[in-house]
């Protein structure tokens, strides 16, 4: 099916996207520079065939630097995300969820383990999960369910982060393995399993840097020039980036002879469309072969991506919002609950026992996490607040409803728009300041004493499990400091 939208004629295997170009008008002229915060798009609900029973296969899926407010069922009122909006009104969106790192491995653990960083004691991309604890991988298998991960970073492979464990069937990261491939991957090895129970996790890469697109999808948002002399947007912007990463050849090759800073941010905008019609032909794909009135899938983000938020580009430097609200939706066939929106402060920690007890499998002992079936359901759950640390210990935070508390532990000046400040402490409003730029830590002494308080509380107890050894090899780590990331 080929649509003509503008001058861009797009061939598409669903026409989710392109129904959505065509009611929409296509795309406005350089249309996006920063995340708007607006009413999420009511959605019709959908009626799908259901078995009524629950799903005997899970898939996850872990979007890299997704950052939630990008999605237009979160509220974004110009990037088209169609299939994550039909997916969000098929089952149960979190509209506050918060990873409990800003980088990958860390948060990734976390969500595996369902344990905080402080639990785990992975804190940087160069580090490796220990064996002590159980996988939500290694629950599935020893409950006879077949095991199979596909990553597309270096440092997810199993002897980086061993994130491998419980896993029988692992596909290490490939260069540039787009979202297409991967979900073929998906259905090629769910096709093989002929219909024995499974769980499945998959990690894309695409909205990470560097952003690239593919065709149509680099034109989407951007039809204009972006090597243009006389545009100078991006010459403000190099000097923001960590040296490690604007000196290294592979950032220079993406980003070289770009003047124009909005042809970057489409680039983004872009990508998250890309993944969303990926994730949709997957969505067709499992309905076509009957699996998904029995197949459970949850898409999430390890974390989200600073985009000019206070300064910082291309980087998911600190636990500002942008960098640790993250999308979470979910599809739990059987459980007769459609278009469930839920408002509570949830965390990446909170997956685990949720995909479990929908299941019917017992967590692991000690898990940090709840499970939110009982939001689910309309019911309630004591208010919680959303724990992050950052990497390199560098930096931890509270995220209640109403407020965002920051607390930096070292000095370490890795980020020239952001160092962080040993003993510095953030207090934003976000009911009244939601892009947090009025620190209010001066001022509400009350408040900064009830997050110290909290704060302690969570540090109390910890676990403290034994960190894994991390298998870095030179070119991992070359890749490593070309994303900005630095030991
Ligand atoms: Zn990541």
């Amino acid at each position: 099916m080929t649509y003509a939208c503008g001058h861009v004629s797009v061939s598409h295997k669903h026409a989710w996207l392109c129904l959505a170009l065509l009611l929409t008008g296509c795309r406005e002229r350089k249309p996006h520079q920063a995340a708007k915060a607006a009413d999420p798009i009511t959605l019709p609900p959908v009626t799908l065939s259901e078995a009524g029973d629950k799903a005997n296969g899970v898939i996850l899926v872990t979007v890299d630097t997704l950052r939630a407010d990008y999605l237009s069922c979160y509220g974004h009122t110009r990037i088209l995300t169609p299939s994550f909006d039909r997916f969000a009104s098929m089952g149960v969106m979190f509209r506050n969820t918060f990873s409990q790192a800003s980088t990958t491995t860390p948060s990734h653990s976390s969500i595996m383990t369902s344990l905080y960083l402080q639990d785990h004691n992975v804190y940087s991309n160069f580090e490796a999960l220990g064996d002590g604890p159980t996988t939500i991988a290694e629950t599935f298998k020893a409950a006879g369910y077949g095991t199979y991960a596909l990553v597309n970073m270096s440092h997810l492979n199993p002897e980086v982060g061993n994130l491998a464990q419980g896993f029988q069937h692992f596909v290490r990261s490939a260069n540039m393995r787009r979202a297409s491939a991967s979900f073929d991957d998906l259905l090629k090895w769910i096709g093989d399993q002929n219909g024995k129970p499974f769980f499945a996790w998959v990690h894309l890469a695409d909205v990470h840097t560097p952003y690239r697109p593919p065709p149509p999808y680099d034109r989407f948002y951007y039809d204009e020039d972006e090597h243009d002399p006389n545009e100078t947007s991006m010459a403000k912007i190099w000097p923001t980036l960590p040296k490690e990463m604007s000196d290294h050849p592979s950032f220079q090759a993406w980003l070289s002879g770009i003047t124009d800073l909005d042809f970057v941010l489409a680039q983004y905008q872009g990508a998250v469309t890309y993944v969303d019609d990926e994730f949709g032909r997957l969505l067709d794909a499992l309905e076509s072969q009957k699996l998904l009135s029995r197949t459970a899938v949850v898409v999430t983000a390890d974390h989200g991506e600073s985009l000019g938020e206070h300064g910082m580009y291309f980087v998911h430097t600190g636990l500002y919002d942008s960098t640790t609200h993250i999308p979470l939706l979910a599809w739990f066939p059987g459980d007769g609950r459609h278009g469930v929106q839920v408002r509570d402060i949830v965390e990446s920690v909170d997956i685990l026992p949720t995909v479990l007890e929908y299941i019917g499998l017992l967590p692991p002992e000690g898990i940090r996490g709840r499970s939110l079936w009982p939001l689910i359901r309309g019911g309630s759950l004591p208010a919680k607040t959303a724990f992050m640390e950052h990497a390199g210990r560098s930096l931890v935070g509270l995220r209640s409803d109403r407020y965002a508390y920051l607390k930096h532990l070292r000095n370490s000046y890795i980020q020239p728009s952001y160092p962080f400040t040993r003993d510095r402490e953030e207090l934003y409003d976000i009911q009244e300041d939601p892009h947090q730029l009025r620190d209010l830590s001066k001022d509400r002494q009350d408040l900064i004493a009830q997050f110290r308080a909290e704060l302690e509380r969570r540090r109390h107890g910890k676990l403290d499990f034994a960190p894994g050894k991390a298998e870095v090899t030179p070119e991992t780590t070359d890749v490593l400091r070309s994303l900005g990331y630095v030991q």
